[in-house]
């Protein structure tokens, strides 16, 4: 189930159910990417239809963030959880630890992604992990041979938004892997580099708010948040609360 949000569809499905349909994709050889849809991603696909059909070209994408929850419910939606592009990359590696699948982390500077591993693997001790790269690397020949080598069936890429996509997109049919998702920042996240918020401010939706405590440069990307608030509420009014597009 789907929901359209500025023209890009959003999943309404639960963390739990959409994980179900992976592993059900992954053990029927149909290829899946994921892509985390956030306000900020939203409002510049508005203005740019290339960006939108890179994030449509997506086989699931997941309400990234509590600004897409509430947009949802602004309009009487159908999305109820927040799925964030770090909580469902640690949700693959859950399940992964517990279907013999294996994960490549591939992206961040060096180091960063072999931490990460490093820290996953410390809490999924069961989790295979095929192999890691840095995001530095340029030899994209080089890159394939590498995540195909490794045997790996779930590819996590941080590039950062769109790089991350666009390599997914690029590669996809080169790669013997199943599962692909752009995780953008959550690399630095798993090896330490970033403090997630805690649990409390997590729950209470106000993520958003702690990075910008720990990061105030982050300041004007996270304007964009009111300025999605508005846009849906006017695009609410001019349809009469019935959709986005
Ligand atoms: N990055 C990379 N190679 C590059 C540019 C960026 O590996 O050529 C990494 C960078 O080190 C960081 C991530 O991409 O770990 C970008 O994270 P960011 O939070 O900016 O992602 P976004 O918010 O754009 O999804």
């Amino acid at each position: 189930m789907y929901e359209r949000m500025f023209g890009v569809d959003v999943t309404t499905e639960s963390s739990e159910k959409t994980i179900g349909r992976i592993f059900s994709r992954l053990q029927n050889d149909e290829k899946s990417f994921i892509v985390a849809i956030n306000p900020e991603k939203l409002m510049k696909s508005r203005r740019d239809p290339e960006l939108r059909g890179i994030l449509n070209k997506a086989t699931i994408g997941i309400p990234d963030g509590v600004g897409v929850l509430i947009a949802s419910k602004l309009k009487g939606g159908k999305i109820k959880e927040r799925i964030t592009g770090v909580d469902m990359m640690e949700l693959l590696c859950k399940e992964s630890s517990n279907y013999n699948t294996s994960v490549f982390l591939y992206g961040a500077k060096p180091g960063v992604a072999q931490k990460a591993a490093d820290n996953l693997q410390a809490t999924y001790p069961s989790l295979k992990v095929a192999g890691t790269l840095d995001g530095y690397v340029k030899d994209e020949a080089e890159i394939l041979q590498t995540i195909n080598d490794s045997g790996a069936d779930i590819l996590f890429v941080a590039l950062g938004s769109p790089t991350q996509e666009n390599f997914i997109i690029r590669n996809m049919d080169k790669l013997n892997v199943s599962v692909f998702q752009g995780v953008g920042g959550s690399f630095d996240v798993f090896s330490g580099n970033i403090d997630r918020a805690p649990l409390a401010f997590r729950k209470l939706g106000l993520e958003w708010f702690y990075r910008l405590l720990k990061e105030p440069s982050r300041w004007r990307r996270q304007l964009e948040l009111p300025k999605f608030l508005l846009a849906v509420l006017k695009e609410r009014k001019n349809t009469g609360g019935s959709s986005y597009e």
